[in-house]
């Protein structure tokens, strides 16, 4: 069912690895959701299966079995072509990794996947130009990574996503590379996009400092929901 406002749902979601002949079972009967204006955090230890669900909630993986439904469609029914659509259209990532073109500038890779929109010349410059700008780098327009500190490379990674507007933004461990302080301009940013641009913010992190800030809060276990909170108020277990 989808509840008003809700930007992302996921009922039911289950997922095994299979290697060679050992099957292990990493989500189990895992239940979601993901709203406008909010940061939502979905925490847990290492290889508890944070990965593996932020994959499946954002349309890169099938489950087994589940339901995902992203902003209204049904992710099951889709080809792997409307897939790429789907999160072309409305979907943003930010991984721990940064994952920037070594040879591209700042603005250079903030413009790309503009262009992969078919957004281009005066306006997908001042689109690009505006999300560096709200991610503080508007002195660092035309430098290449090698010449970014890590937590300059996480914020033209958050600008690049966030160029599009999309409704969702995707963070996979975003600020396990970063020092403290680093890491906390990061989180601040993923904050103040969901409040200021109505984003649904999905974040995977095992972060203590992030729990803080989360607006809805997953803590897994074994590849299940254990406990969800509501900044800090406990919803169900
Ligand atoms: P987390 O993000 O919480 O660290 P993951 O979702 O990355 O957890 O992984 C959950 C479990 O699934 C781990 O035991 C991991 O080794 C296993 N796993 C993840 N990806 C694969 C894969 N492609 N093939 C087989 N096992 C995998």
């Amino acid at each position: 069912m989808k509840a008003a406002g809700t930007s992302l749902s996921a009922s039911r979601i289950a997922k095994s690895y299979v290697v060679g002949t050992v099957v292990t079972q990493v989500l189990a009967e895992v239940d979601f959701t993901a709203e406008p204006h909010a940061l939502t955090l979905i925490s847990g230890p290492s290889g508890c299966g944070k990965s593996t669900l932020l994959a499946i909630l954002s349309g890169l993986l099938q489950p087994d079995s589940g339901e995902v439904l992203s902003m209204g469609t049904r992710l099951s029914k889709c080809s792997s072509a409307q897939l790429d659509g789907h999160r072309r259209a409305h979907t943003g990532f930010v991984f721990q990794g940064f994952n920037l073109f070594p040879a591209l500038t700042a603005l250079e890779q903030v413009l790309l996947p503009l262009q992969y929109l078919g957004v281009t010349g005066g306006k997908a410059q001042d689109q690009a130009r505006a999300a560096l700008n709200e991610v503080g780098l508007d002195h660092r327009l035309h430098h290449r990574p090698a010449h970014l500190s890590g937590g300059e490379q996480q914020r033209v990674a958050i600008a690049r996503a966030l160029a599009k507007r999309p409704q969702l933004l995707f963070a996979d461990e975003p600020t396990s590379a970063l020092d403290r302080r680093n890491g906390a301009a990061v989180i601040a940013l993923l904050h103040g996009i969901a409040r200021k641009h109505g984003t649904a913010v999905v974040c995977v992190s095992h972060d203590q400092r992030l729990i803080d800030h989360a607006d809805l809060l997953y803590r897994m276990e074994d590849g299940r929901i254990s406990d969800t909170s509501s900044r800090g108020r406990r919803l169900s277990s």
